[in-house]
């Protein structure tokens, strides 16, 4: 997909002091002192790119803290002032986009909540015609790769070309180890559609505290993802939103220090003639997989036409259980992992089940009127 972009956000931006690209700040502005002392902190570490802090905050209760509202733009602007880093900020509706953009927020992000919702994204992206501004779109809170590039399609129709999306991980039902899940084939997909926009991770709110950062940081790195946001702040236990997220500035340094930033590519042809014939072998593999996939496929049918000759339904759960179950510990064996078996499983599961659907419903007529595409 061709949008038209100004790649030389980030990728050639002259802010990009060092590799990552790094936009950090506490996760809410809550006292002209707390975002002054953090920004000069960051500044410091001469590592930083943009500094960011929620000024209105999407709270999942009310009565919590919702952000300090318009003060905290005044305070955005001293830090600009003092540490010439470029400030940024959430916007959640237009009445933030003109609000931030009259007190010179330099970049705006389009918040997991706020990217959602197709009516306020456009509310958002009308409000920005017209304007030079950077602009991030962060993912659905749902892992929805549509959604999020619909949001993203939506800022560059109105003209915004320095675009970038933000990885923030998804929600998800199920307690897991991180608060949202990472999905990483997710971002991983958009780069392949749109290669120009670039992607940076939010490993804050991936992990939902502090013991995973680096982790899901290196990974990003490896990834490679053009940059990170991370929340800090001078007190993070003390923080008001957040808190077990968050770091002090010099422990972001030290995460920094840590951090092993390997090269995207290589012109080594040695090293290009390993590469090569090892991408050769895996190209065989997954010629092969598609094969065997069709051919599995295609029995998926004779059985459905079975099924529905006998009048059986498609759904057969204990057989299901079986097959899963036995996949699962062959697969454990081979050192697989039980993610992979679980999401290529259920994959097939479900191809085979619209398999059996297609020749069981032949002929009959289709009342489906679903569409939200
Ligand atoms: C944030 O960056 O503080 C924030 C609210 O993020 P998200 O939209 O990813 O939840
Ligand atoms: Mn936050």
């Amino acid at each position: 997909m061709v949008l038209n972009l100004d790649t030389s956000l980030i990728r050639e931006w002259d802010g990009y002091k060092a590799r990552p690209f790094l936009i950090s700040g506490p996760c809410s502005a809550e006292t002209e002192e707390q975002v002054l002392e953090t920004a000069r902190e960051l500044a410091s570490l001469n590592r930083v790119s943009i500094f960011r802090a929620g000024i209105w905050k999407p709270r999942t209760r009310p009565n919590t803290f919702e952000g300090v509202g318009i003060p905290g733009l005044k305070w955005l602007r001293t830090v600009k002032k003092e540490t010439g880093l470029p400030v940024a900020t959430e916007v959640a509706n237009e009445k933030h986009v003109y609000e931030a953009l009259k007190y010179g927020i330099d970049m705006l992000w389009i918040g997991a909540r706020t990217s959602v919702n197709p009516f306020t994204v456009q509310e958002i992206a009308d409000a920005l015609k017209g304007v030079d501004v950077m602009v991030f779109v962060k993912n659905p809170i749902n892992p929805d790769i549509e959604l999020w590039i619909g949001a993203i399609e939506r800022v560059a129709k109105a003209g915004i070309k320095r675009l970038g999306a933000i990885h923030r991980g998804f929600s998800s039902y199920e307690k897991t180890t991180y608060r949202n899940q990472p999905n990483w084939q997710i971002p991983i997909e958009l780069r392949r559609r749109i290669p120009d926009l670039p992607i940076i991770c939010d490993p804050s709110h991936i992990s939902g505290s502090r013991e995973y950062l680096y982790e899901i940081s290196q990974k990003a790195m490896d990834l490679n993802f053009d940059g990170l946001m991370i929340e800090s702040h001078i007190n993070p236990d003390k923080a008001l939103s957040d808190a077990s997220q968050q770091l002090t500035p010099n422990d972001l340094k030290e995460l920094l220090s840590r951090l092993i930033l390997r090269n995207a590519s290589t012109t080594d042809p040695k090293l290009l003639d390993v590469l090569g014939e090892l991408r050769q072998q895996i190209d065989i593999y997954d010629d092969h997989l598609i094969d065997l996939m069709e051919q599995r496929m295609k029995v998926s049918e004779t059985i459905g036409l079975y099924k529905k000759e006998n009048n059986i339904t498609i759904l057969q759960t204990v057989r299901w259980d079986e097959v899963v179950k036995k996949a699962m510990k062959k697969g454990l064996a081979k050192g697989l992992s039980a993610e992979l078996i679980d999401n290529v499983f259920k994959a097939i599961h479900q191809e085979s089940i619209n398999c059996q659907m297609k020749v069981m419903n032949k002929g009959i007529e289709n009342h489906n009127h679903t569409e939200n595409k």
